[in-house]
């Protein structure tokens, strides 16, 4: 692989390079185990002294492709896979925080971080601080505590669309010695990298638009290294690990000791690898992950034109519509806005709903950044659980229609939009 490769290059061939008379395409290694000459080979896989597999609970040549693959487009030094995006979430901030931590989290985010964060990793002993995504300077420090070990962004909220001052929340947190952790689902590498502007850890939801098709459920972790883990806040990367016999993850694997910690105590622990099946899936998508996310950036971007133009709808939001209150940020983080657009109809929640019943090429699905073009309503379904304090701090008013912009022609998107409109 050649590291000075453009992204889309990248997308198609970085992470698997078949040797002579090898399979063109990686290979699904459906095995749990692998075979060894000698009892010592395996002693010294165990000590992590040499390269290679043992268990596919740690580490498996499929999922390490994919793995290989994604931290190349981050620009990372090393990445994880895991079986959810939600466990990448999980294992990032469990690998930094324990009982008795603290972590800042911008408030627009996904439902199932609220409550990971509000409930699950509460019950864990973490606690957690949501201040506003669009948080001032002050109001990012005031929120740090001695306690406090990460900072916690989404790079485009799913689903209010809001893009944090990345730049901003960097700069606090390096001035504290804790690392920022991004989740860069929405945009993917192809339109923001995180690292480019001081952010420390990516994570992502690949059952998203890396996957593409709607087809396999996985998370990841990307480490950009360099970190200073020596301040005193985090012993555990520093002091001798003694659920691996004494390893010291910034002396023994000074390059990527973030991934090294996160693989071998909690993916090893938890037992969530990334399964070899969907790893492979996710490694094809990727292929065209370029292509893709260009022709549903260009797809949203020609919706939301037309939607904030259409007298039967009373608002839209688009980071990629000028005038949209993210728009700058856009500009100044991503090469484009992706896929997904909000919007509110006139005559409210059941206006929607009537709209939403009557889209016949878009369909309604938990789902969201496939090929696909489909639509929801967080407020009824992926963000049911949350509190109307937790909607409204998520950015989510209760008439939001979330619409995830496939890859089809245009014009029949918008056709499918013209005669719903007409219902109501
Ligand atoms: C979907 C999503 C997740 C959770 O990912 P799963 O793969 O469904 O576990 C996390 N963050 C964001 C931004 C998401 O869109």
């Amino acid at each position: 692989m050649n590291c000075n490769w453009k992204p889309g290059t990248l997308a198609v061939q970085a992470g698997y390079e078949p040797g002579n008379g090898d399979p063109r395409v990686v290979p699904i290694a459906q095995s749990t185990t692998y075979k060894y000459d000698d009892v010592q080979t395996v002693a010294d896989l165990f000590d992590l002294k040499r390269d290679g597999y043992f268990y596919t609970r740690l580490a498996n040549p499929t999922v390490a492709a994919f793995e290989r693959k994604i931290a190349a487009l981050e620009k990372g030094v090393a990445a994880v896979a895991t079986c959810a995006g939600q466990t990448a979430n999980a294992m990032a901030i469990m690998n930094i925080a324990k009982a008795g931590d603290h972590i800042v989290a911008a408030a627009a985010l996904y439902g199932g971080t609220v409550t990971l964060f509000t409930h699950t990793l509460k019950k864990i002993g973490i606690e957690i601080t949501l201040i506003d995504t669009e948080s001032d300077e002050a109001a990012i420090r005031a929120a740090i505590k001695p306690n406090t070990k990460a900072i916690f962004l989404e790079a485009l909220a799913n689903p209010a669309l809001i893009i944090p001052d990345f730049e901003l929340y960097v700069k606090v947190a390096h001035e504290n010695g804790i690392p920022v952790i991004v989740d860069n689902t929405f945009p993917t590498p192809i339109l923001c990298t995180p690292f480019d502007f001081g952010v420390d850890i990516v994570t992502h939801s690949t059952t998203k638009y890396i996957d593409g098709h709607a087809t396999s459920i996985g998370g990841i972790v990307v480490e950009k290294g360099g970190f200073d883990w020596s301040s005193g806040r985090f012993p555990e990367f520093t002091e001798p690990d003694d659920s691996y016999h004494g390893l010291v993850y910034t002396r023994d694997f000074a390059a990527c000791p973030f991934s090294v910690k996160l693989r071998v105590q909690l993916v090893r622990d938890y037992g969530v690898p990334q399964m070899p099946f969907n790893a492979f899936m996710s490694m094809v998508g990727c292929e065209t992950l370029h292509v893709r996310m260009q022709r549903h950036t260009e797809n949203a971007l020609k919706l939301a034109e037309y939607l904030r133009n259409h007298p039967k709808v009373a608002w839209v939001r688009y980071p990629g519509l000028d005038g949209d209150p993210s728009n700058a940020m856009m500009k100044k983080y991503m090469r484009g806005a992706s896929g997904v657009i909000v919007c509110g109809v006139k005559g409210g929640r059941a206006a929607g709903e009537k709209v939403m019943n009557s889209l016949k090429l878009a369909a309604i699905v938990v789902h969201v950044a496939d090929v696909r073009t489909g639509v929801l309503h967080p407020a009824s379904m992926t963000h049911r659980q949350l509190s109307d304090d937790e909607l409204k701090a998520a950015g989510i008013s209760p008439d939001l229609i979330r619409i995830s912009v496939g890859i089809e022609d245009i014009e029949d998107i918008i056709a499918d939009w013209e005669q719903a409109l007409a219902k109501i």
